[in-house]
This record gives C-alpha cells, sequence and structure tokens, in this order.
C-alpha cells in the first residue's frame, strides 16, 4: 500500500457508496483503459472471473477447444472447466518462456485438419514477461481465433510500445494481494470493443434485463469489484511506474550479483519489449552447478527466506490428465525443464537492500561460492 488509499475509501463511506457499484468503480475503470490505452475497461473481484467473463463474451460451451499456456497459474484455465470446455495446452520457447508459435501453429494445423478449431487462445505473459505476440497474433488471425491475453502478471510492461494485455481481442488482469498493484482482491477486462466489455458489466452484475422488475433471460454472474476496493486500485494505479521501476531494480541487483555463477541464468527479456520484472526468475543448470533445485529451496527454506518453484505446467497437474498437450519441438519440452530448473525469488516492492543481500548471500552459498566484493559493491555495502 501507498498509505494514500484512505482517500478514496473515506470517499466511498461518507458518501455511502459501499456496494459493488460506484463513482470509484466508474473512475477505476476509466484511469485503467486509459493507463492501458483501450477503449473500455470492467473493474471484477477477481482476474480469474475476467477470464471466464471473457470465454462467455467468446460463447465458449461444452464441447469446445480452448488453447492455453501451459506455463501458468490454474487460473489461466479453470475458467475453460467452468464453461465445460476442454483445454489443449500449449508450451513454452525459450526465449519469453511463454507461448511458443511453433507449437501454437503445429496445434492450429491438427485442428484445421479435424475441422475442430479452438474458439479461443488464452496467452499468458508470464511474470511479467510479454509472449511472442506479433507470431502469435499472425497465426491467431490466419485461422481467425480470437486471443485472450492474460496480463494478470503483465501489468505495466510493454510490447513493442503497447501495454501488455491489450493486443489481443480480450485483456485481463489481476488485482490479487500478491499482484505489481492490488486491491487486495480484484481484477479488470479490457478489449476495444465498447460493446463486448458492456455486455461483460451486464454479464458480471447477474445479467439483469432493463425491466421495472428482477427479469433475467441469460446466466449471470457476481463479479463486479466493490466501490471500495476500487477505490484502493485509483491509489495503485498511480503507483504503477514507481513499482515497475523498482520490481526492475530488484531484478538487476539480483543479475549483476549472482550472473557470474556458470549454470545460472534469469528470465530473459524479449527485444523490443520492456517486462515489469514481476517476479525475478531464474533457473539453476544442476549439471553445472551440481546443486538441485530441491537442495536450493531448502538451503532457503533454512534461512526463512521464501523462494519458490516456477509454476507446475499445467499439462502436468493431476486436474488436467488426459488434455493434449503441443510441445515446443518433438523432443523438447520448455515448459518441462523449466518447471525443474526454475526458482522464483523474493521480489516484493518492500524488500530492502539489506533483504536483498542475504538472499543473495544464501544462494551464493548453497552453491559454494563466496558473495563477490562485486555484489556488495553494487548493493552499496561495505566490503568484508
Ligand atoms: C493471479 C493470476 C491469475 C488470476 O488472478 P486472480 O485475481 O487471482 O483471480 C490468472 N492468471 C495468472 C497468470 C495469474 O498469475
Amino acid at each position: 500500500m501507498t498509505g494514500k488509499e484512505n482517500q478514496y475509501i473515506n470517499e466511498a463511506f461518507e458518501t455511502n457508496w459501499v456496494a459493488p457499484v460506484g463513482p470509484n468503480v466508474d473512475a477505476f475503470e476509466e484511469e485503467f483503459a486509459k493507463a492501458v490505452g483501450v477503449k473500455a475497461a470492467v473493474a471484477v473481484s477477481s482476474g480469474t472471473a475476467a477470464i471466464h467473463l471473457a470465454l462467455s463474451l467468446l460463447d465458449i460451451s461444452k464441447g469446445d477447444k480452448v488453447f492455453c499456456s501451459t506455463l501458468t497459474f490454474v487460473a489461466s484455465a479453470n475458467p475453460v472447466l467452468y464453461q465445460g470446455a476442454e483445454p489443449v495446452f500449449i508450451d513454452s520457447e525459450p526465449d519469453s518462456w511463454n507461448m511458443s508459435p511453433a507449437a501454437l501453429k503445429r496445434a492450429m494445423q491438427e485442428a484445421a485438419i479435424k475441422e475442430k478449431l479452438p474458439k479461443a487462445v488464452i496467452v499468458v505473459n508470464l511474470y511479467g514477461q510479454s509472449s511472442k505476440m506479433d507470431e502469435i497474433l499472425k497465426i491467431c488471425d490466419l485461422y481467425g481465433v480470437p486471443i485472450i491475453e492474460d496480463a494478470a502478471e503483465s501489468l505495466g510492461t510493454t510490447y513493442k510500445g503497447k501495454a501488455s494485455g491489450t493486443l489481443g481481442r480480450f485483456g485481463i488482469y489481476s488485482f490479487n494481494g500478491n499482484k505489481i498493484i492490488t486491491t487486495s482482491g480484484g481484477g479488470m477486462l479490457v478489449s476495444d470493443d465498447v460493446e463486448a466489455i458492456n455486455q461483460a458489466r451486464f454479464l458480471a452484475s447477474q445479467a439483469r434485463d432493463p425491466s421495472p422488475h428482477y427479469q433475467h433471460s441469460v446466466t449471470g454472474y457476481n463479479y463486479r469489484l466493490s466501490n471500495l476496493l476500487a477505490g484502493v486500485g485509483r491509489t495503485q494505479l498511480q503507483v504503477l511506474d514507481d513499482r515497475v521501476r523498482t520490481k526492475r531494480r530488484l531484478f538487476d541487483l539480483y543479475t549483476h550479483a549472482l550472473s557470474d555463477i556458470p549454470g545460472v541464468n534469469f528470465m530473459p527479456e524479449l527485444k523490443d519489449t520492456r517486462s515489469n520484472r514481476w517476479l525475478t526468475t531464474l533457473t539453476v543448470d544442476e549439471t553445472k552447478t551440481g546443486v538441485s533445485v530441491k537442495q536450493l529451496l531448502e538451503a532457503f527454506q533454512k534461512e526463512n527466506i521464501e523462494a519458490r518453484h516456477v509454476w507446475k505446467p499445467l499439462h502436468m497437474q493431476p486436474l488436467f490428465r488426459g488434455a493434449s498437450y503441443y510441445p515446443h519441438r518433438e523432443n523438447e519440452h520448455v515448459a518441462k525443464q523449466l518447471f525443474a530448473e526454475g526458482i522464483c525469488l523474493p521480489s516484493g516492492s518492500g524488500l530492502t537492500g539489506e533483504e536483498q543481500l542475504r538472499v543473495i548471500k544464501c544462494l551464493r552459498d548453497a552453491l559454494n561460492r563466496t558473495i563477490s566484493n562485486r555484489s556488495y559493491l553494487i548493493l552499496g555495502k561495505q566490503e568484508v
């Protein structure tokens, strides 16, 4: 929190707008749409709800197929199951860790031959890194399949000058407590299709028909964001650029202090993109370091430092057993490899230099690499 969130919350209390509707909701939607450069946005209770609404708008139902990045949080694909549709998982590629255009192309070609094209492709921009959107858009345009860009982790990221989350038919964002800005819980669905966003707002408010009594013709949801939380969101949006700068600085410090170790590789940044570096993530090649991810995570745990695996690919999850999956290349399973070798480091925007140094030291100790004087210098500390 910035400490200034109270302003809009107090306003909501004073005017008694304590409901999932009100001036903060309207203003948050407008300010957000302007910030990312889209025509319309609807504030909702979570990023998951935003994905669900996008699938509803695209009329996805039982028996339909939806392609989805495999290396992601389960929330990207759960709404596919809510609709009774079938997810098909697409592997990552090494440059972005995100959806492999090669795998997507193969999946589309096969689907076209079977005359069963997907009704949508959910492209996830992981840990703040944009996917190869030009390549992915080209493939999807060729087959006329709309894209839902899951930018839950990539708010503040740009791809060729455009805001991440604005390149597909729909974009979704999350304001969950762990995201780059937060409303404690919340999300946003955006699009240049104003009518579709109006329809989403209707569906998110129990699909109440215009009528003097309560009249309903289609299934709706209770997915609107509270006017109190929208107030938090308005303040948070004002510090987004600051947050991105902080996250990028944390990432730069980590890379400077650790990238001299053979076998340690940080998540790359695609050319012409600027990642928000939501989480600093790296891979550790055990054949070069002699230390496994498991051992590293144990070393962190001993020091009471919270480091984690990268997402376990969805095609490897028991929930999705039996789902179709397309690897990057026939014998190259990128997401699986990233899961085996990847670690997320503490990356909170409140992390102090002292704390970051502790993380760096712990990782270097575990890899039997004493901390270099360079790391101290970079962190502005006295050498030892
Ligand atoms: C957080 C997240 C979501 C879901 O957002 P919620 O607001 O938690 O529902 C979806 N996709 C990805 C990639 C996420 O990280």
